[in-house]
């Protein structure tokens, strides 16, 4: 967006620094780890940390930002880590567009002054205390959602077995 906006490598910095602090409310108060939090602290946190940099970034007002933030947060509550075939790439992709896309509708929102009514810090509360009630089986275990469904099952049964046969061909690429 930035590169679009024809944004300066100080303003883009600024919108860095925006995101990073954001990030550092949520840590100071919580977690990034699916593995505590679900998809929630990892997708939600990426989308509450980049809506804020795209205020800072298209000149909106300190709480605009972090109403964006709040906004975007609120969107991803709930979020489960359920990664398909035991691997970090699918449906993680599409839960990272989906982020990003949250970010951008979220900063539009707020730069319009749409009260997002829960404050920031509200939001990381609640989705710290929706974690706490979340089965373990839906934070990063793959042992819930769609890591067990058939189709996950079979591809990582696949995928292991591909494993094991260049594994035999001793090629040390898996070692
Ligand atoms: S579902 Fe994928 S993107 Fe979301 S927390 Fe789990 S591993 Fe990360």
């Amino acid at each position: 967006m930035a590169e679009t906006m024809g944004k300066s490598e100080e303003e883009m910095a600024k919108a860095m620094l925006a995101s990073g602090l954001i990030g550092v409310f949520i840590a100071t108060r919580w977690t990034f780890a699916a593995e505590v939090g679900g998809c929630q602290a990892e997708g939600g946190s990426a989308a509450a940390m980049a809506a804020g940099a795209l205020v800072t970034m298209a000149g909106g007002t300190l709480p605009q930002a972090i109403a964006a933030s709040s906004l975007a947060f609120q969107s991803m509550l709930g979020l489960i880590c359920d990664p398909i075939a035991n691997r970090v790439e699918a449906p993680c992709l599409g839960k990272n567009v989906l982020a990003a896309s949250n970010a951008v509708s979220c900063a539009n929102m707020a730069l319009a002054d749409f009260d997002p009514l829960i404050p920031f810090d509200q939001v990381v509360d609640a989705a710290k205390n929706v974690a706490r009630m979340m089965p373990r089986e839906h934070r990063c275990t793959s042992l819930g959602g769609l890591a067990i469904t058939p189709a996950s099952l079979a591809l990582e049964q696949r995928l292991s077995e591909r494993k094991l046969k260049s594994c035999a061909t001793g090629c040390g690429s898996c070692s």
